[in-house]
């Protein structure tokens, strides 16, 4: 059995071709998935009865079941936790702006590049997930809230790049006119760095927005809260950054978390501004989520001011990002744990109380 959503229109109109059948039912197929968000082959009513037996022999259409949903007090950012059908969970998050809704997906269930202020990493990482599974993500998300997403961020659970072939897979159905339709420059895909995979991605000419999450500019504080950071030097990074500035001519993000007497230092700021000289670029400042699995404090507002006008005098491109969402535990990884967590304690009692638990703890730590 096939998840259906794993199949772009080449692989489902060469399985119609190889099993008898005229390759225009593909479009139809497709047609009654993302157009009309038909998720029940029964439903598909231009569809001869003995195709539809044979797809339902053959597919399952996946669309993940919502657990929970958890709108933040401001209603700007909505998170969703998700069960596949194997029963694992993981997290979504919608986030709305004036220029239309966002969506956040998680690319693996957990994470292995062990980040230290990360909560997704923390029991490592349980298995990719597929490019359907990936994709049923955005389209779940559309129907509840019941508006158009045009913007994709991979910044959820997970390590894009070490989910290479299925994201890539992902990114190209995203942007087909038959799918969801979403351009390329609506969508960013956020790495902590696996330098390889970021010449390769370069490589397939893409429009996408790169985010590269820095989060330090010398290599051994970076080594300290980055475990990647012992296979690949900034100065690597750097260098596959500029070659995928010359490849696709798109500007490239870096994401710096805020984290108090780590890295928030006007020292720090100065190395932020020296190493990005000369390179189209666009910094997003992150006053770090604090998590409950460590000890990462958020900088101060005045430290997080002075960094931001150090690198607004000196012509860096800045933007704080606006903390969306915190009040519902909105950092990647957290409602997981925090789900998975009141599950291993309660046996699988499910109620509203983990997020409320989960933060009476850490007050009392
Ligand atoms: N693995 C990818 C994408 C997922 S994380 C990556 O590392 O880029 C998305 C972003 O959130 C990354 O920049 C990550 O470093 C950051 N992040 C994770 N936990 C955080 C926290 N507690 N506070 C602030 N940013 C966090």
């Amino acid at each position: 059995m096939y998840n259906i959503f794993d199949f772009n229109m080449e692989d489902l109109r060469s399985w119609m071709k190889n099993n008898g059948e005229s390759q225009f039912r593909a479009n139809q197929v497709m047609n009654w998935l993302y157009k009309k968000n038909q998720w029940d082959f029964d439903c598909m009513t231009n569809i001869p009865k003995s195709l539809i037996e044979k797809l339902k022999e053959n597919f399952y259409i996946e669309i993940p079941e919502l657990i929970k949903s958890y709108r933040s007090k401001l209603k700007d950012t909505v998170k969703f936790l998700y069960k596949y059908r194997d029963g694992n969970v993981i997290e979504t998050v919608v986030m709305k702006y004036k220029h239309g809704n966002s969506i956040c997906v998680s690319t693996q269930i957990g994470c292995r590049m062990g980040c230290k202020f990360c909560a997704s990493t923390v029991d490592g990482m349980v298995r990719n997930l597929s490019s359907g599974e990936i994709l049923a993500q955005v389209l779940k998300s559309q129907s509840e809230i019941g508006e158009r997403i045009s913007n994709v961020v991979l910044m959820g659970s997970g390590e894009p790049l070490d989910n290479y072939d299925n994201v890539l897979k992902f990114l190209n159905m995203l942007n087909c006119d038959y799918s969801l339709n979403i351009g390329q420059r609506h969508i960013t895909l956020s790495t902590c760095g696996i330098v390889p995979r970021i010449r390769q991605l370069a490589d397939e000419n893409l429009q996408i927005t790169l985010a590269i999450s820095l989060h330090s500019t010398d290599d051994v504080t970076r080594r300290k809260i980055m475990p990647i950071a012992n296979r690949y030097s900034i100065g690597e990074i750097m260098d596959s950054c500029r070659y995928y500035i010359d490849k696709t001519g798109r500007r490239i993000s870096f994401e710096y978390a805020l984290v108090s007497g780590v890295n928030d230092s006007l020292q720090c700021a100065e190395n932020l501004i020296g190493l990005l000289k000369g390179l189209l670029c666009h910094v997003n400042l992150i006053p770090v989520n604090e998590v409950r699995e460590n000890d990462f404090r958020k900088s101060s507002l005045n430290n997080i001011k002075d960094f931001y006008d150090k690198l607004v005098d000196n012509r860096v491109e800045v933007t704080i990002r606006r903390e969306m969402g915190s009040d519902i535990n909105a950092a990647c990884g957290q409602l997981r744990r925090s789900y998975i967590e009141s599950k291993r304690y309660r046996k699988g009692v499910e109620n509203g109380g983990d997020l409320i638990r989960c933060r009476q703890s850490k007050e009392a730590k």
